[in-house]
């Protein structure tokens, strides 16, 4: 089945015991034993499983392709829980272009548990080489890389992971299995911030991790779900499978309208760099063009000038909303730098965009007004 009938039927039927064909939300939190003492129904109590959540799961398990699917109550979550089902003294590779919650996952809660890691520039196949440890367990991918757009290839970093025993993950958040299917290219493990994109209203956070295979590392995940309990609310993983139905049509949209703003960017004095896949320009424009459907709806450009004349900008936007987050219907425009800290490698005239689904003419004529 295409994808758009999958968003639409994947997890998705009426609800066996009232003929209602949108499911309700199930919010009791425990289910009633036979006299037997047997759960006939398969529910016992809704940490371990519960009707909304496994209906979210089957449906971006079948989106992805995968084998298993593991909701959880956010994005970070759905991260931890892999770093999780790793064991102390393990080595993870991860991308020095990445989510800077990821990194800090890495840098302030594992280290403290014996999880080592080095931040490479995951599209230089040669430095991912070459950093590679004997227990090197984990590379983790993010493509395209927030903030700065960069395209890691994703068969080639499967490659160099399963040549050393290592097994690869790829942080699928900003593509989603619309434009992006990593288990194609070899990837083990997709992981979801479902905030973003999947929920695609800006009303919920969630995380998930589906992968390729139903063996021991998704089982530890399971069980990091059932036993760390960072579960989603029924009433959230509802709304993120009510986004997942419209997810194919929005996300050609959002692509459609920053394919057109990057363009206008890129041709305006006052802007020295647009960082978006679907360019000429862009570095990773082959290889995105090979691993995506379309190049996506974030973008990111630095203003001429520096930080002064990049909070100019965003202070002057009037259809833009200064704020974080991404993949919900309206546009946001960010200064990442400060909302990544001291630590931040990102550039001072750098402005992050997700472009939302309003009309592109009006989105392209308000940046025209804030950047005269
Ligand atoms: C937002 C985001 C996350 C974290 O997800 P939360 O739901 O906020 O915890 C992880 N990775 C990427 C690429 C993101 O954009």
């Amino acid at each position: 089945m295409r994808i758009e009938t999958l968003a639409v039927h994947a997890g998705q039927r009426p609800d066996e015991g009232t003929g209602a064909v949108i499911p309700p939300i199930v919010l009791s939190t425990t289910y009633e034993r036979a006299a037997d003492g047997s759960y006939p129904r398969g529910y016992i109590y809704t940490r371990s499983g519960n009707p909304n959540r496994e209906a979210l799961e089957e449906s971006l398990c079948a989106l992805e392709g995968g084998a298993a699917a593991i909701a959880f109550s956010s994005g970070s979550a759905a991260t931890a829980s892999v770093f999780q089902a790793l064991a102390p003294g393990d080595h993870v590779l991860a991308p020095s272009d990445c989510y800077h919650g990821t990194a800090n996952l890495l840098r302030d809660v594992f280290a403290r548990w014996g999880l080592q890691a080095t931040f490479v520039d995951m599209t230089d196949p040669a430095a991912v080489r070459g950093a590679l440890q004997a227990n090197t367990k984990l590379i983790w991918v993010e493509t395209p890389s927030n903030p700065l757009l960069k395209i890691t290839d994703l068969a080639q970093i499967a490659g160099l992971a399963h040549e050393s025993g290592a097994i690869c993950a790829c942080d699928n958040t900003w593509a989603t299995p619309v434009l992006q299917r990593p288990f194609d290219f070899g990837v083990d493990v997709s992981v979801h911030s479902t905030t973003k994109y999947l929920g695609g209203h800006g009303d919920v956070l969630g995380g998930m991790v589906i992968t390729r295979t139903a063996d021991d590392f998704s089982q530890r995940i399971r069980q990091n779900q059932m036993a760390g309990g960072a579960v989603p609310s029924p009433f959230d993983c509802w709304l993120v499978l009510r986004g997942i139905r419209t997810l194919p049509y929005r996300m050609r949209a959002h692509a459609e309208n920053a394919q057109r703003v990057a363009q206008f960017l890129h041709n305006h004095s006052a802007v020295e760099a647009v960082h978006y896949p679907g360019l000429d320009d862009h570095p990773g424009r082959a290889i995105a063009a090979r691993q995506m459907a379309l190049p996506g709806g974030m973008l990111s450009f630095q203003v001429r000038g520096g930080r002064d004349q990049a909070f100019a900008v965003a202070a002057k936007v009037r259809l833009f909303t200064r704020a974080t987050s991404l993949g919900a219907t309206e546009s946001l425009i960010e200064h990442r730098a400060s909302i990544e800290g001291p630590a931040t490698r990102t550039p001072e005239n750098l402005l992050r965009l997700s472009v939302g689904l309003e009309h592109p003419d009006d989105l392209i004529e308000d940046l025209a007004q804030a950047l005269q």
